[in-house]
Parts: structure tokens; C-alpha cells; sequence
């Protein structure tokens, strides 16, 4: 089963960098500063736990 990919949009800080790394995954919304996970990504994306390393909130969970 695919793992869960999911970002706790209240503790981002809207720094892009999980967009830059996994733009597979990731999307950035401009508007509200915050980016979310695409529709239909999931955790199978090689780069899915390279964002989470790279998220400086931690709030990128995949589990
Ligand atoms: S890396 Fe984390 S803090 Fe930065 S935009 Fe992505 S979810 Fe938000």
C-alpha cells in the first residue's frame, strides 16, 4: 500500500524548498504562501523523503 504523504499547512513556513526538491509531489500556492501536496501524489515519489529531510518545519509527514 502506498504511504501517506501529507503536509500540516498551519506550521509551513513557505519556504518552497520541498517544491524545489520533489516538484513531483509538491505544488506551491503563491496566494496563501503555504505549499500542499498534489492531487493523487502519495509517498512513492523517490524525492517524497527528500523534501521531508528537507523541510525546515518539519511538517512534511509520510507514514
Ligand atoms: S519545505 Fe516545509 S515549510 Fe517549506 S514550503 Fe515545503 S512544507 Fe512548507
Amino acid at each position: 500500500m502506498a504511504k501517506k504523504l501529507w503536509i500540516d499547512e498551519d506550521e509551513c513556513i513557505g519556504c518552497e524548498s520541498c517544491v524545489e526538491v520533489c516538484p513531483e509531489a509538491f505544488v506551491f500556492d503563491d496566494d496563501a504562501a503555504k505549499a500542499y501536496v498534489k492531487d493523487g501524489a502519495t509517498g512513492e515519489e523517490d524525492c517524497a523523503e527528500e523534501a521531508v529531510a528537507s523541510c525546515p518545519a518539519e511538517c512534511i509527514y509520510l507514514e
